[in-house]
């Protein structure tokens, strides 16, 4: 195999133009051509991971299969890649600081001042190559998060500089702009984009293709012009039109052969040709769905767009498989009661109770709950959902009035949902976290195992509190089964109803395995369902 190769992908201009989604494009364009890939995300804040972020800072906290909490542009690597990402592939300016200074309180720099370069920019190379080290990968690509011109983003593009110049053709720098069309002047301006690159190249790096996000296509007296002012050849010019779908992002990457230049670029050979037949496939269905249902996403972050973004990924992957079209309907836990769940749900083809920490919201989705329940409507609970299904099925069926969580109310008389032993221990001091892939055993005859059509899984986790086994037998005499269960720590990983068409909870998070090549089954179940129940011609 020729050596690894190296892309970096900078973002100028403004952030928020979607490095993430054309990193995971170039991914696919180059898997599809027989090469392998990986992606990393090099993030400049100094939050050693995402783990901690409120949703309202960073989106969605996606969790990888080893446990890493990362940030949400991993999970667009995943769904556009279909390979499992890792630890290694999300790395944050305070992880990097807290390895130099552990190395250097162990005396491993022998005396020397320890500086931002080389030191930081050695361990900032060091976590770059970890993934190339592997000897698996033909290419890694690297996203910097934040925009070139920034002050924490410097460290990162001076090791990006040095790499160029230790590699050469190893190596290839991507960065991404955007070319504003300014209405009054009828025109779209380039200058922006030529005062990003001038300012990559006072820290000496030249980018080798220019992205440059636009609402308008861009003629060729305008690449001709990004070209010469910004040192590339025109060929190297890429458009990134806005898209009706990301999804359509990697065709039209192939169509601007940003997947060539790169090739060209590296040295690498071009005989290979991009097959996205399957990836065609699934965007004509998603284009052209025959029926419409409308599911109720039950959330406390309803009005933010990221903060539920695997889950609309993952609806999106189902609706495609299903060839219907999901409506998301974004409903605020808070508003829901039981005066109001008729009225704010009432229409819907299913119900989804979202994940979460804490107090707020709670009680509106028990109650979303209790409608599902007992208007039959499909109903998918995710970790916080899931325990609020177990907390509104002991409160109202087994009426224990008084029946939570012990995070929200750690003195309640009947704590249905609660800190396993071991962990009770280790929260003193300072509380874990279940992260990251577990194996599930399913039974057989329920939705779950109808749905996996297999009695072994894994799927990924991040929460705390769990089904407390001493209702176990209570809550199954009254007709909740437990579907899913982890054999070695013996817990309830799924719960179901048996008097209902399609009531299922879930302990861990099946969204963050959904891909456009393997979408879930959980959710493409669930939307099947929901089509069952109620939907409309388009
Ligand atoms: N707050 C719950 C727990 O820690 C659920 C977490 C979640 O929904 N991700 O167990």
């Amino acid at each position: 195999m020729a050596n690894t190769k190296y892309i970096f992908v900078l973002g100028g201009v403004v952030s928020s133009l979607g490095k993430g989604i054309i990193s995971a494009s170039l991914a696919k364009l180059l898997q599809s051509r027989g090469f392998s890939v990986t992606i990393q995300k090099l993030d400049p804040y100094i939050n050693v991971d995402p783990g901690t972020l409120n949703p309202y800072e960073h989106g969605e906290c996606y969790v990888t299969e080893d446990g890493a909490e990362t940030d949400l542009d991993l999970g667009h690597y995943e769904r556009f890649s279909n390979i499992a990402t890792s630890q290694a592939n999300n790395v944050t300016t305070g992880r990097i600081y807290q390895n130099v200074i552990q190395k250097e309180r162990r005396g491993d720099y022998l005396g020397q001042t320890v500086q931002v370069i080389p030191h930081i920019t050695d361990e900032i190379k060091r976590r770059i190559r970890l993934l190339g080290d592997t000897g698996k990968y033909d290419f890694v690509i690297t996203e910097i998060g934040g925009t070139v011109g920034d002050i924490e983003s410097l460290p990162y593009i001076e090791a990006i500089r040095q790499m160029r110049w230790e590699m050469g053709r190893d190596c290839a720098v991507i960065h991404l702009t955007l070319v504003p069309f300014l209405s009054a002047a009828g025109e779209l301006k380039t200058k922006p984009t030529q005062h990003s690159v001038k300012t990559l190249l006072e820290s000496g790096v030249q980018p080798d293709v220019i992205v440059c996000r636009t609402e308008k296509q861009l003629n060729e007296n305008l690449r001709n012009k990004i070209a010469r002012f910004c040192n590339v050849e025109p060929s190297s010019v890429i458009e990134s039109i806005d898209a009706k779908t990301i999804y359509e992002v990697p065709l039209l990457m192939r169509e601007e052969n940003l997947d060539t230049e790169i090739l060209r670029k590296t040295r690498m050979p071009l005989d290979t040709k991009a097959d996205l037949k399957n990836w065609e496939e699934f965007l004509f269905k998603l284009s052209n769905p025959s029926r419409k249902v409308t599911i109720g996403l039950v959330g406390k972050y309803v009005e933010l767009k990221d903060a539920y973004k695997s889950i609309n990924e993952s609806f999106i992957h189902a609706s495609a498989q299903n060839e219907c079209k999901v409506e998301l309907k974004m409903i605020h836990a808070e508003d829901v009661t039981e005066k109001t769940a008729a009225k704010i749900l009432g229409g819907l083809s299913g119900i989804l109770v979202a994940p979460g920490f804490g107090e707020r919201g709670i009680e509106g989705k028990i109650s979303a709950i209790e409608y599902a329940r007992k208007n039959k409507v499909p109903f998918l609970g995710i970790c916080l959902g899931m325990q609020c299904a177990v907390i509104e099925f002991g409160r109202n069926v087994l009426g224990m009035l008084s029946a939570h969580s012990t995070e929200m109310n750690p003195k309640t008389k009947f704590p249905v949902i609660d800190l396993m032993e071991e962990q009770k221990k280790i929260t003193g001091l300072g509380g874990t976290m279940r992260l990251g892939a577990y194996p599930c055993q399913l039974k057989k005859g329920t939705k779950a195992y109808e749905t996996y059509q297999t009695l072994n899984v894994r799927e990924r986790h991040r929460h705390r509190y769990e089904f407390n086994n001493e209702y176990m037998e209570q809550y199954q005499k009254a007709g909740m089964v437990m579907a899913g269960i982890n054999r070695q720590d013996n817990l309830v990983e799924i719960i179901e109803l048996e008097d209902h068409p399609w009531f299922v909870g879930v302990q861990f998070h099946p969204e963050y395995q959904s891909t456009v090549a393997k979408p879930h089954p959980l959710f493409v179940n669930f939307v099947k369902a929901a089509l069952n129940y109620h939907s409309e011609e388009i």
